[in-house]
């Protein structure tokens, strides 16, 4: 009976791997009767610069991914009449985070195979104006870091990179956000560690650790020392301008159920997903991606159908009950940012009609792992 009924169970793209355990963590932050920013945010932030390894530098939590994009780029000098470099193919968050801070957004092709920043085109699109590079590491995959690091030592560029798909994973041994310029993470309700909602910013100069405080906190001065000890400073300046970014205790404690188990749900992934290569590699028209894993925190399994097939896997996906996701709609294709400036977009828009996200959860169930491995296969027999 219970395999009847799983049988005919949708599997979702994402699966949040929230229970029992972040409960309890709730309900013990909502006894200690502070529910704002307080001890709970500055221990998820301790545990967060633990996870990292980081040692020079500090975490700032937020209450999204975007609004850590956002102060991030404020912290770094980015403001009205700057440019700021990010690839189309990405979510909207940092075309938005960049366009509030009165800057414009310029957008880049990828590269075909990790899906990540092409530098050569980005250094083509550099011009007098251009302050930052914002690079996403997609689905959890390194882009070319060295190659961006590089544009930006010789244009003065900063950069902050959008770690939001890759929270875990490593560049020559170490996590990405302990080391380069700035990283910005997502807790969002479907990334690899949720605390519902939440963010990060990964800043070492200490200057801009006390920017990224007061900007997350309505250019408050002092207020971050107080609160971090479940009280408030009742004799405060303001002193910059300020948002109200923080992230509360409450939201935190679920943050901190989710990272004491972050080592296990990367190894569950990475296992999923190496599965699936293993699986669809061989697969006509199929192009899975150029990685085994080891040292990817995976946050999608995204690969590539070819031969203009995507569409008719989606349908029969959806028959067999299984759902599929499309990471992205490349963003100079909305609206509101089609008058960006951009360069040559061609790699980007072969692979949008390409890629497909399978589902991926941590802690995966070995029925739907299955499920989702005889879907595909059974496509293309
Ligand atoms: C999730 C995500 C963000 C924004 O994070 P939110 O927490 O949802 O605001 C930004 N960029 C990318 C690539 C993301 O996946």
């Amino acid at each position: 009976m219970r395999q009847e009924l799983s049988r005919t169970e949708t599997i979702p793209v994402f699966a949040p791997q929230v229970g029992a355990d972040e409960l309890a963590h709730l309900a013990a932050a909502i006894d200690v009767g502070w529910l704002g920013m307080g001890a709970g945010t500055k221990e998820f932030e301790d545990r967060i610069s633990a996870f990292l390894g980081l040692r020079d530098r500090s975490v700032v939590t937020t209450n999204t991914g975007t609004a850590a994009l956002h102060i991030a780029l404020r912290a770094a000098g980015i403001g009205a009449g700057d440019e700021v470099i990010t690839p189309s193919f990405n979510y909207v968050a940092d075309h938005q985070a960049i366009h509030m801070c009165g800057a414009d957004v310029v957008m880049c092709d990828i590269r075909d195979d990790n899906l990540g920043i092409d530098c050569e085109k980005a250094a083509a699109l550099c011009g007098p104006r251009t302050k930052a590079i914002v690079p996403l590491h997609f689905a959890g995959i390194p882009c070319d870091i060295k190659g961006v690091y590089q544009l930006a030592s010789e244009r003065g560029l900063r950069v902050i990179e959008d770690a939001c798909h890759g929270f875990g994973s490593l560049v020559d041994g170490k996590r990405i956000g302990n080391f380069g310029d700035i990283a910005a993470f997502s807790f969002d309700p479907v990334k690899v560690v949720t605390s519902i909602d939440g963010g990060c910013v990964v800043v070492r100069d200490p200057a801009e650790l006390e920017r990224l405080r007061r900007l997350r906190l309505l250019g408050i001065d002092r207020d971050t020392t107080e609160r971090y000890k479940n009280r408030r400073a009742w004799d405060y300046d303001v002193v910059s301008e300020g948002y109200r970014y923080h992230l509360t205790n409450v939201l935190a404690s679920v943050g901190i159920s989710q990272i004491k188990r972050v080592e296990d749900f990367i190894h569950t992934r990475q296992g999923v997903c190496r599965e699936y290569n293993e699986a669809f590699h061989a697969l006509p028209g199929v192009k899975t991606p150029s990685t085994d894993f080891s040292g990817v925190s995976p946050f999608i399994y995204s690969l590539r159908i070819r031969d203009g097939k995507r569409q008719a896997l989606v349908d029969h996906l959806r028959a067999a009950q299984i759902d599929a996701g499309i990471h992205f709609v490349p963003v100079h294709k909305h609206t509101f940012f089609k008058d960006a400036r951009r360069g040559d977009m061609s790699v980007t828009d072969r692979v949008v009609e390409e890629v497909l996200t399978l589902p991926l959860h941590s802690c995966m169930r070995p029925d739907f792992v299955e499920r989702v491995i005889d879907g595909v296969r059974s496509f293309f027999r």
